[in-house]
């Protein structure tokens, strides 16, 4: 009876569990079992790894098999773990030899100074304990090609952080090229990471014959060079007139204050909300890690040319509460965590699902999502700023002056209406944006703001609102609005006549308070009360609210 131990990890939520995949040889009749709650892809390794094998010309043992992937209460999916199994078959059945050279080579090649450079990594200890700090991935193709994985990045991610080597399909190395840079920057302890097309170069790497190329750092497609925060084409600068759109937008971005644009179609709201990421502070790297982890871990994948981007997500309004929020049979996450530390951009508002709208709601508030699934639970992300776009009126030239719109107050009201309270109380902007005036097109383009200087503003506006609370004014809860949204006399009293004059909500209030503490941040002096203009300000920003008299 012979055992043999392989690491590789499972996926779980935002989480990335080791997983030791144990393969034991017995005599006896021929079986090949596997336990530990493997899903049905993961059972059907066995097939692909008997013929990867036999492809490959190797043995397929004779006797018992069992394979166990622990911790077994632990569920598995996917057909990453078909490269482990493979070679711990091989070990367990001599047919691999794993040597010190192969696991050094890592050493030998990047250092340049052999085993120093092994040492240097800490590569001490017998073979055994050198291989636990190696974690394999990667579906097998019959004849024992690699193919890659989903959820790679954020696998490799973690498998970084804890110091081990990493051997992928090659298929996966540009996902995951830009963790080769990143554990350098942050001064980790080196680990490695080795591409591989098949199993035979993985099985001549680990005997020593003909060591993988590690993945080097700026080893990158030239596509990821880039780090603007933005599609630099999109400039605040091009767009023609609405002077008060773009200076909500700069509040909105300020503060991480959602908005909902009211305007006729043609008029730029998609145009706007486009700009929105080029005024947002640049990702840190912490951050572009974590939002490269969601796009992983949502199996759409991750495109390493928008490393270092803030996201922006259209999703098209026949989008499902699960596209959404996220679920689904594997607890993926949803749009909204696509949208983490970026935008969420819904056009055509009142088209969406009811349900879908109203399953925002909750994660607007607490920047977290909790997905449920069978025996899956899983907890993502979504501080995503919401950018939501509809028409004025159910014909949408209300307020234009080219069209003509019939529609009567009562069915403009209804139309309106049809926002939920509850979500339209969670929208911090309300922009009603008309059609831009002949005159305004001739504005010259150098008294338009260009997104650099704007951002340079809200970067100064946030930096302010960190210093003085930790978080955005957006995400300020009514405790810290009591503290840190204080208005004097004046502002007091002009808030109080408009909420009885307009019947703001209870929450409304706290809005317009949360909005006027962004506009006295964007104060060059960065005033440090909350004025009445800045109340009266963001008091016009919420017209939807307002009841009708
Ligand atoms: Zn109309």
């Amino acid at each position: 009876m012979s055992i043999a131990t392989v690491s590789c990890r499972a996926q779980h939520g935002l989480s990335a569990p080791p997983v030791q995949v144990e393969v034991s040889l017995n005599a006896g009749l021929p079986v090949f079992s596997m336990v530990g709650l493997p899903a049905t892809v993961v059972k059907e390794s066995k097939e692909r790894v008997r013929a990867a094998l036999l492809h490959s010309h190797f043995e397929f043992p004779a006797g018992r098999i069992t394979v166990s992937l622990a911790p077994a209460d632990l569920p598995k999916s996917g057909g990453r773990f078909d490269l482990p199994i493979a070679l711990g078959i091989l070990m367990a059945s001599g047919q691999l030899r794993v040597r010190r050279a192969g696991l050094e080579s890592a050493g030998l090649v990047t250092a340049g100074v052999g085993r120093a450079g092994a040492a240097a990594r800490g590569l001490a200890g017998g073979i055994a304990q050198r291989l636990a700090r190696v974690e394999f991935f990667g579906e097998l193709g019959l004849s024992g090609e690699l193919r890659p994985v989903s959820g790679m990045f954020l696998a490799a991610a973690h498998a970084t952080r804890a110091g081990h080597d990493v051997i992928l399909p090659a298929a996966n190395a540009d996902e995951v090229s830009v963790l080769a840079q990143a554990t350098v920057a942050a001064g980790m302890p080196r680990s490695l990471i080795f591409p591989a097309r098949h199993l035979l170069s993985v099985c001549a790497h680990l005997d020593g014959s003909a060591p993988l190329l590690p993945l080097e750092a700026g080893e990158t497609s030239e596509s990821t060079a880039g780090r603007d925060a933005s599609e630099p084409s999109l400039d605040l600068r091009d767009v023609r007139g609405q002077t008060m759109a773009k200076r909500a937008l700069v509040i909105a971005a300020a503060g991480s204050h959602s908005v909902l644009m009211i305007g006729p179609p043609g008029v730029g709201k998609s145009m706007l909300a486009r700009r929105l990421p080029g005024l947002l502070p640049p990702l840190s790297e912490a951050e572009s890690l974590e939002v490269a982890a969601i796009a992983s871990a949502s199996g759409c994948g991750f495109q390493p040319a928008s490393f270092g981007r803030r996201p922006v997500r259209t999703p098209h309004h026949t989008a499902s509460a699960v596209a959404l929020v996220g679920g689904g049979s594997r607890a993926r996450p949803g749009e909204i965590s696509l949208a983490h530390r970026g935008v969420l951009f819904l056009d055509e508002l009142l088209e969406y699902d009811r349900r879908a709208l109203q399953a925002l709601r909750e994660p607007l508030e607490s920047g977290v999502v909790h997905v449920t699934r069978a025996a899956l639970q899983a907890q993502y992300p979504a501080e995503f700023q919401l950018v939501a776009a509809m028409n004025p009126c159910p014909c949408g030239r209300l307020g234009d002056p080219v069209g003509q719109c019939r529609c009567t107050p009562p069915e403009i009201s209804r139309y309106r209406a049809r926002v939920s309270g509850p979500l339209l109380e969670r929208l911090d902007i309300h922009l009603e944006m008309p059609r831009v005036q002949v005159g305004e097109f001739g504005e010259p383009a150098c008294v338009r703001e260009s997104s650099a200087v704007a951002a340079s503003r809200v970067a100064r506006a946030r930096d302010r609102q960190v210093r003085r609370q930790g978080v955005c004014n957006a995400r300020l809860d009514d405790a810290r609005i009591e503290q840190y949204c204080s208005t004097d006399a004046q502002g007091h009293a002009v808030l109080e006549r408009a909420v009885q004059q307009f019947g703001f909500s209870a929450r409304a209030r706290q809005k317009i308070l949360k909005l006027a503490r962004t506009i006295a941040d964007l104060e060059v002096d960065g005033a440090a009360g909350i004025s009445a203009a800045h109340v009266s300000e963001a008091i016009s920003y919420r017209s939807l609210d307002r009841r009708t008299e």
